[in-house]
């Protein structure tokens, strides 16, 4: 079991000595988790089997869950894969550095423990300082998912992977807390129009503006079979039985407040995930606002650290208000259903 080192930097101008050191590991076939603009990223050489063995092995990730494999450079992304579409060339220049990833088919050098037994990997340039020094300091492309146990709340802080994978990785660069919140979005460019295998930082808006029509995979509904195989497991997900209540603000409000009486004359411990706009008309339970729905990025920057503190709470129950899905609001609203398991009441 390693010893995991927490290393402090500047996430602007991240100090040299500190990221040679993270990328000597990285070259050693070790695992550093790193912040990026979405989540912290548990990386480790995409080109070596071994180090992604030992970032499944440390996540506790199913094999078939492909890793999205992070590089600092347009350059890079020659070595990696057969073709780059036009598409694909319009949204680099547009997106890149920045949450969007794009699925390839990929060349002989990525090996199969990196994307889970697919001929294609999907690959991303995050926008931020650590992520891209380390990578390019690195010499070789990070694999990197979310730095967190599988099926727990991604980690936007160095304190929540530490959390989940202290003594099980090497290092953590500790950048201080992510902007974005939640993950990159998954886009398949192989279909006449394109499709979103999972709504993330840069939203469906933004592509449709450049693209034209862009879907969203039918298979991300409840009981359907997603394309992309990390999104049919269950994630996200705090301790807590989660329910999601959309509906008008009036009804959710008013659901909300009756359905935590109920569970408290039951003997429960209620957590009630509020916003800004509504918190204060709640008379019960743990009420914390998830941020204000005029600004979906705050929402979506403090979501997984609201279901950490309520597992920190220990409540039995969680009761989660939904918010719009336009912009980054879809992402959020994916992440919220897959967290209750899909258990959401419509008001
Ligand atoms: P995470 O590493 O936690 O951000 O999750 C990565 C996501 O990217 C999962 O939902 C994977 O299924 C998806 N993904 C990675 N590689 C591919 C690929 N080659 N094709 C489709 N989806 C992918
Ligand atoms: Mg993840």
């Amino acid at each position: 079991m390693p010893n995991t080192n927490i290393v402090a930097v500047d996430k602007n101008r991240p100090e040299r000595d500190k990221i040679k050191r993270a990328a000597e590991i990285i070259r050693k076939g070790g695992l550093v988790a790193f912040p990026t603009e979405t989540v912290y990223g548990l990386g480790g050489n995409a080109l070596d089997e071994n180090a992604a063995k030992k970032i499944y092995a440390a996540k506790g990730r199913p094999q078939d869950n492909p890793l999205i494999v992070h590089i600092s450079s347009h350059l890079q992304l020659d070595q990696l894969v057969k073709e780059i579409p036009v598409r694909a060339r319009i949204l680099m220049d547009k997106f890149w550095p920045g949450p969007l990833t794009i699925i390839f088919y990929k060349k002989d050098i990525v090996p199969y423990g990196t994307t889970g037994g697919l001929d294609t990997v999907a690959i991303r340039m995050p926008a931020h300082p650590v992520a891209l020094e380390l990578i390019s300091e690195a010499k070789v492309p990070i694999a990197a998912p979310s730095a967190n146990i599988s099926g727990r709340p991604s980690p936007v802080c160095a304190k929540d992977v530490a959390e989940d994978l202290s003594g099980r990785i090497e290092m953590i660069l500790d950048g201080g807390a992510t902007s974005v919140g939640v993950e990159s979005t998954v886009l398949d460019l192989s279909e006449k129009v394109p499709m979103i295998l999972r709504p993330g930082g840069v939203t469906r808006e933004d592509l449709e503006e450049i693209l034209g029509p862009v879907d969203l995979d039918p298979g991300l509904a409840p009981g359907e079979k997603p394309r992309s195989p990390g999104q049919k497991y269950r994630h996200y997900a705090p301790k807590a039985q989660m329910t999601v209540v959309e509906g008008s603000i009036e009804n959710q409000v008013k659901t909300i407040e009756e359905f935590a009486k109920r569970l408290e004359t039951d003997g429960f411990e209620v957590g009630i995930m509020a916003t800004a706009q509504t918190r204060h008309r709640y008379t019960r339970g743990h009420i914390i606002s998830v941020g204000d729905r005029t600004a979906p990025l705050t929402i979506s920057s403090n979501l997984f650290t609201i279901l950490r503190k309520f597992d920190r709470l220990g409540v039995d129950k969680i009761l989660a208000e939904g918010i719009s899905k336009d912009g980054i609001g879809l992402a959020v609203m994916n992440r919220l259903y897959k967290a209750a398991g899909f258990n959401v009441l419509k008001v």
